[in-house]
């Protein structure tokens, strides 16, 4: 027995060994697809529930890995995280998204809102505030036109240095979005304080609607909390018309989701807003 514990104990050990070699490959991998340019960001619309129109697009970040092909964000976001490496692809996604937003205006595009994600570690650096100044001046956006999505998780690990870091993102003149509204425990009351224009009800919340009536609860006392606080509230993840005619119904003014449109190319957005004026 004690034989085999020590057998246990070495495999044990060189599968931490594995694991923080293959947690270096990955690291220097990561490193290696900021300098080689291996991201790109596909955009999902934003739409009204009323009209259909789409009003703006969500930016989201895409690997497109040597060997491995498409990694999804689940799978390298956190490790940029942990590592720091977030710090300059996300200042690379924002650049680019605005950059993207003006080009598509000289398309000749209605202007849409831009929202691009920032993650808790971007959140808490102070180069944050210069790094969306430094996107806006050298697009030439308008900052109205974007919108930073923070989570809620993010904002609440700190509250007053979350509030002074989103009081002064709002002195550039963008707009704020608290991203997968509903997972954290935001407090009323701190909601109130907070310089947000958009609550983004998150995923989970939609996705058994208009089955499950706890989920429905939940969506309606956010939707009804949102208004007396003067928030505008889109839904992620709608899947369904039977969704989306529900979110309609308890006066949800606002979607994201693959019934709507799954994240796309510039170009592919472009055609559908061409297609949009046309009709
Ligand atoms: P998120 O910010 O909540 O983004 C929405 C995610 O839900 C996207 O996944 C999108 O493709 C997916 N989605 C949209 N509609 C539907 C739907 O109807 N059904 C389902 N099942 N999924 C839907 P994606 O692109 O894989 O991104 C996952 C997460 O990775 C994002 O969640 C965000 O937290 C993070 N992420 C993506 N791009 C960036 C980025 O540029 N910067 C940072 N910091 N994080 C990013
Ligand atoms: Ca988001
Ligand atoms: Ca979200
Ligand atoms: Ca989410």
């Amino acid at each position: 027995a004690k034989r085999r514990g020590r057998n246990t104990l070495l495999l044990f050990r060189q599968d931490m060994a594995l694991a923080a070699q293959t947690k270096l490959r990955n690291i220097e991998e990561l490193r290696r697809a900021i300098d080689e340019q291996q991201f790109h960001l596909e955009y999902q619309p934003l739409i009204s529930v009323e009209t259909g129109r789409v009003f703006g697009v969500e930016a989201l970040v895409r690997w497109n890995h040597p060997t491995r092909g498409r990694v999804p964000p689940a799978d390298f976001i956190p490790l940029a995280e942990e590592t720091g490496l977030i710090v300059s692809i996300g200042d690379w996604v924002l650049r680019t998204a605005c950059a993207q937003a003006v080009a598509w205006g000289e398309e000749g595009l209605r202007p849409l809102t831009v929202a691009v994600n920032v993650s808790a570690r971007q959140f808490r650096e102070k180069g944050l505030h210069a790094s969306v100044a430094a996107a806006l001046s050298k697009s030439g956006l308008s900052p109205e036109r974007l919108e930073l999505e923070l989570t809620e998780s993010a904002i609440m690990e700190d509250v007053p240095t979350a509030l002074f870091t989103m009081n002064a993102l709002r002195g550039l003149g963008v707009h704020l979005a608290i991203d997968d509204f509903g997972t954290g425990y935001s407090s009323l009351s701190a909601l109130k304080h907070f310089p947000v224009r958009r609550l983004k009800i998150d995923r989970s919340f939609i996705r058994d609607i208009p089955r499950d009536q706890d989920d429905i609860a939940i969506t309606a006392a956010i939707l009804s909390m949102a208004q007396k606080l003067n928030l505008q509230v889109i839904a992620e993840g709608v899947e369904t018309e039977e969704q989306l005619a529900m979110l309609k119904e308890m006066g949800c003014k606002e979607a994201q989701g693959f019934l709507i449109g799954r994240p796309a190319s510039p170009q592919a957005v472009a055609e559908r807003l061409q297609g949009e004026a046309d009709s």
